[in-house]
Order: C-alpha cells, then sequence, then structure tokens
C-alpha cells in the first residue's frame, strides 16, 4: 500500500546531459547519480526550480563509478553532509575512479573517501535501506560496467544508470546486460530512469527481450 510521502515520480535533475534523479529517504533525500565533478551548481539550481535546497541530500547512491556518474560525490559529501549508499561490488570501481582523476587531474574532482558515516551494504539490502527510509532494494545490474547496480523502489521505480537498453547492445556485453534486465523487471520494475535520455516503460524493455529470445 502506498503512504502519504509518496510522489507520483522523482525529481530529476540534469547537468551535462546526465540524469540525477531525488527520492524521499528519511528526513530528507535520496540522490542517485550526482554527476561530473562540477554539476553542483547545476544540480543546485536545478532543485530551485522544483522548490527543493541542496541542503534536502541526506543520501546518496551511484549507479556506477564513472566520472559523469560519480565524479561529485565527494564534494557534496564534504558541502551537505550526504551519507554515500554503496554496494560492496562498488568500492574497488570507486578506487579506480580516484585513479583515474589522478592520471587526468580535475581541478573539481575531490578524492572520494568512504567512511565510517556511509553505509556499505551487500545483497541482499532492503533491511539495511528501510533503515534509512528507503523501500526498495539495490541489485546488482552489471553490462556497462562490472560495479553498477540499479535501485529499485517499491513504486516501481528503477534507476538503471548507463545499462544499455537490450536492442542497442553490442554482442560482446549482451549476455549480462540481458541477464542484469531480467532482473530488473523479475524485482517488479515498472518504469525505468536511465542516466541519460527519459524514462522507459518497462513494458517496452520486456517486449524488447521478448523478441531477441524468440529471434524476432
Ligand atoms: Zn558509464
Amino acid at each position: 500500500m502506498r503512504d502519504e510521502r509518496t510522489a507520483a515520480a522523482p525529481v530529476t535533475v540534469r547537468c551535462r546531459g546526465i540524469n540525477s534523479y531525488l527520492v524521499d529517504g528519511l528526513d530528507g533525500k535520496l540522490l542517485i547519480d550526482p554527476g561530473w565533478p562540477h554539476c553542483l551548481p547545476e544540480l543546485k539550481s536545478g532543485m530551485k526550480e522544483t522548490g527543493l535546497r541542496l541542503s534536502s541530500i541526506r543520501y546518496a547512491i551511484t549507479t556506477h563509478a564513472h566520472p559523469d556518474h560519480a565524479g561529485g560525490l565527494q564534494t557534496l559529501k564534504r558541502l551537505c553532509g550526504v551519507r554515500l549508499i554503496a554496494h560492496e561490488r562498488q568500492i574497488a570501481a570507486l578506487d579506480d575512479l580516484n585513479a583515474f582523476f589522478k592520471r587526468k587531474p580535475d581541478p573539481g574532482f575531490e578524492p572520494i573517501v568512504i567512511g565510517a558515516e556511509d553505509l556499505v551494504v551487500g545483497t541482499p539490502n532492503r533491511a539495511a535501506l528501510a533503515s534509512i527510509g528507503i523501500r526498495g532494494e539495490i541489485v546488482e545490474t552489471p553490462g556497462h560496467s562490472e560495479d553498477s547496480v540499479t535501485l529499485i523502489t517499491d513504486e516501481g521505480w528503477a534507476f538503471t544508470g548507463d545499462l544499455t537498453r537490450p536492442d542497442m547492445v553490442p554482442d560482446e556485453s549482451a549476455a549480462a546486460v540481458t541477464a542484469s534486465w531480467r532482473t530488473i523487471l523479475a524485482h517488479r520494475a515498472s518504469r525505468i530512469y536511465p542516466g541519460h535520455g527519459g524514462p522507459i516503460e518497462a513494458a517496452a524493455i520486456e517486449e524488447i527481450l521478448r523478441a531477441r529470445s524468440s529471434g524476432l
């Protein structure tokens, strides 16, 4: 049953082609994907347009540790005291992201540090998410990258990051991508909120998978 807090859709804020999403958590918002290192001002003004303040963000998840999705994470942590909610399979990839920016310095990037205040979860993690007011689950969805995860809320919203659409996937990663989409659908996702572009109905993904498996 839905309670009064349930919104019709997550708040979407865009910065340089990247979608950041906001959903309700305990005493504040959960941000999915902070974006590039320099995205914070755009995130702030985008939130302001919807009547939200940057300081309302209490938690952050990144769908995967690529520069355009996780680059602004540490700045957000430092400025707003945001707690990172990370899946354990992402820890090594976050280290790799720090190493990437060491090789290609960006003055806006702050190295990501996972501290005692952050929450590192395994699989399953429903109870851990419930402790911060998120009703849903983070599922492992490799394919675009090894560390990719998808948050699926009880509203049926699935935040898939860069998981490639099953009809656009190159052959070499088709098996992993298809398996990840099946995992997402098995968790009763109804609407897909990708890292780039607009939302997609889960039924459309299901149809593509059906066509693929029947060789159409
Ligand atoms: Zn990516």
